[in-house]
């Protein structure tokens, strides 16, 4: 005689629950992750593993960071068409003191072939990723790196929405540069984060408006000047400085 053995599932539908503006829906780690003594609590999602230093404190921001940082991926990755060896990671930190201390280098910073980016609360949305992405677009790594370039286009896709061209103004007033070609090409290329990254900065986004996107693209995969000169044209090129330089007040 044979029993049938009738199994009952019971799906338990949890309707979301609307929470108050004050208060962020939670998030749920998907791992742990343990390196350089330091016991780190992982969220992955589409685009991005995120590891939280302090996720206890961090928790309270940690969706609304992760839902900026994965829309912010979409947004920049739809330009540069990366192709990661591995999937990006966010390591961010909760005690920048500690972070330099343990690193050797100040936050944030990007090792783009490592596809990890350490960071702190607090900074732009897209620095950070856009030198991951550009550096892997087209899924191949650039072949050649100037800081006037690879700095100016992330800040450039920062998403942060300054007006880039009077930063760059103020970041150069009273500082003796008399063409953005010292910072890409000549003797002020090491010149302090506060001048150099607005200036920078507003080059690539004035580069990017001009909406010639395969030029943009191939000056960010080869990115010294000369390369810039046979990309967009010697002449060209020496006018778009010319006319950057006296938007900037140089
Ligand atoms: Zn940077």
């Amino acid at each position: 005689m044979k029993y049938c053995i009738v199994l009952s599932v019971f799906v338990l539908l949890f309707a979301q629950c609307k929470t108050p503006n004050d208060v962020l829906p939670n998030v749920e780690p998907t791992g742990y992750y343990d390196t350089l003594g330091i016991h780190w609590t992982a969220v992955e999602k589409n685009n991005i593993i995120y590891y939280f230093h302090d996720f206890n404190s961090q928790s309270s921001f940690a969706a609304q960071y992760i839902d900026e940082h994965e829309s912010a991926y979409v947004t920049i990755n739809n330009v540069f068409n990366a192709k990661m060896p591995r999937k990006l990671r966010f390591f961010i930190w909760g005690d920048t003191a500690l972070a330099n201390q343990l690193l050797g280098h100040p936050l944030g910073f990007t090792t783009p072939t490592q596809c990890a980016c350490y960071v702190m609360p607090g900074q732009t949305v897209g620095h950070e990723m856009t030198h991951a992405i550009t550096y892997w677009g087209g899924g191949v790594p650039s072949i050649e790196y100037r800081r006037f370039i690879n700095e100016g286009v992330a800040v450039a896709f920062d998403l942060s929405g300054r007006d880039r061209i009077s930063m760059a103004k103020k970041a150069a007033a009273g500082q003796g540069i008399s063409s953005i070609v010292e910072l890409w090409d000549g003797n002020k290329q090491n010149i302090s984060e506060e001048v150099f990254y607005p200036i920078a900065g507003a080059f690539m986004d004035y580069l990017n408006k001009l909406n010639e996107s395969d030029k943009f693209y191939a000056l960010v995969k080869d990115q010294s000047l000369q390369s810039a000169q046979n990309i967009y044209g010697k002449d060209r090129m020496d006018a778009l400085i010319a006319g950057f330089n006296s938007q900037i007040g140089l």
